[in-house]
């Protein structure tokens, strides 16, 4: 008798896997919870400076401040599909830890004295207060508004409330939220990112933050898990479409793969490759009109909103990647973007990549294969052929 297909197409009437667990198997391993136990309670998770802009427009220096946390409290009901900030955790941080750790952020760069931009994050939303203490909620809110810095917190949709979000302006009447909103698609936000709220609650979210004044970011994520190269740029360049007029700043993030994740998963298993950099090329041509109407640049009188696109982990495998040869001239070029938002800097990138990247983006528009059929691994392609 012929055996049963190890992959039967419509199932073996078994009760399906739920995504959920599929999230939270690695945060439980030994390994994981080794790691979280790690880490110094009263140290943050890390602190650096990098260039950035202003609302305004004035090139300035701004201190990143990643606090250790409790983490996301939707990560500890379900969790998002690629995120890795369980790791960077630990579930027992108090207020007197969060304060220390605020203490030495601000000792080691001598009160923020050189840098005009502050950015405060919490592997999760620092308005919730199930994981931030209010107390320590309020001294980020008002420390940042008395040394006059321009604050960047981020968060999730559910706590930005009309309560909340008065209660914060009493206090600092000018910041940034930025909002993980990953896909204006409710499709993806379910079944690719398992987000946990739909492009409904992000829309009274901006209302919300429209109606205190306060300036919103936005971040979109390129090719969630489960999606093609052409489906991931198609639909990419739609979202930027939809949110571009209500975001002030809308940050694309290439995924990249952080341990433990679901994504990691399919990674491994050669059923996911980290976006193509020339994706991230051909979204930013098609998008640049909706940015810059008039064809102009960052700064200019036509500017709808700031597209930044930052390549982490670029030209690495678990990164958004190209051939191997080309992928830190097209690294570059895109960062330029993210600062000048001029179309003059892709202009001669050229790479023989660039028409395999074209060739697989083409078939993917005539294929109905929902992973895609990128080559999850550089290499030869004569090799990748040969391997069992
Ligand atoms: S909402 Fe953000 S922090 Fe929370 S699980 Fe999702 S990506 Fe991670
Ligand atoms: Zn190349």
């Amino acid at each position: 008798m012929a055996k049963p297909s190890p992959l039967p197409l419509l199932g073996t009437g078994d009760k399906g896997l739920r995504i959920h667990d599929l999230v939270k198997a690695p945060a439980n391993t030994p390994w994981a919870k080794a790691r979280q136990q790690s880490w110094d309670a009263s140290e943050p998770a890390t602190v650096y400076t990098t260039p950035e802009v202003l609302a305004d427009g004035t090139p300035c220096t701004a201190v990143t401040v990643i606090l250790r946390t409790k983490g996301c409290h939707w990560w500890w009901s379900s969790g998002c599909t690629f995120c890795g900030y369980f790791n960077d955790t630990r579930d027992d941080v108090t207020n007197e830890d969060l304060h220390a750790q605020w203490a030495a952020a601000k000792k080691k760069f001598n009160h923020f004295e050189e840098q005009q931009m502050v950015k405060v994050y919490t592997s999760g939303s620092l308005l919730e207060d199930r994981e931030i203490p209010v107390a320590f909620q309020e001294t980020v809110l008002r420390d940042c508004h008395d040394l006059g810095k321009e604050l960047i917190v981020e968060s999730r949709c559910e706590q930005l409330t009309e309560a909340k979000l008065a209660w914060a302006t009493a206090i600092n009447p000018s910041f940034t939220v930025a909002i993980g909103l990953e896909a204006y698609d409710d499709e993806v936000l379910r079944f690719h990112v398992n987000k946990g709220f739909s492009t409904a609650s992000w829309d009274r979210a901006v209302t919300n933050l429209q109606a205190f004044n306060l300036r919103i970011k936005t971040y979109l994520m390129f090719k969630p898990p489960f999606m093609s190269e052409a489906d991931a740029l198609d639909h990419c360049v739609t979202w930027i479409k939809a949110v571009a007029e209500r975001s002030d700043e809308i940050s694309v993030n290439p995924m990249n793969i952080q341990r433990g994740t679901v994504i990691d998963r399919l990674h491994r298993h050669n059923e996911y490759r980290p976006p193509w950099l020339w994706s991230l090329v051909e979204m930013i041509q098609r998008v640049h009109d909706v940015i810059h109407p008039n064809g102009g640049m960052n700064g200019d009188e036509d500017q709808v909103s700031r597209l930044i696109v930052h390549p982490t982990a670029g030209g690495k495998i678990r990164g958004s990647h190209n051939c191997g040869s080309c992928d830190g001239e097209v690294v570059a070029a895109i960062e330029r973007y993210a600062v000048s938002g001029s179309m003059l800097e892709f202009e001669g990138l050229a790479c023989t990549c660039r028409t395999v990247w074209q060739t697989e983006v083409n078939l993917e528009r005539q294929l109905p294969l929902p992973l895609g059929i990128s080559k999850p691994r550089r290499g030869r392609v004569v090799d990748a052929l040969r391997s069992p």
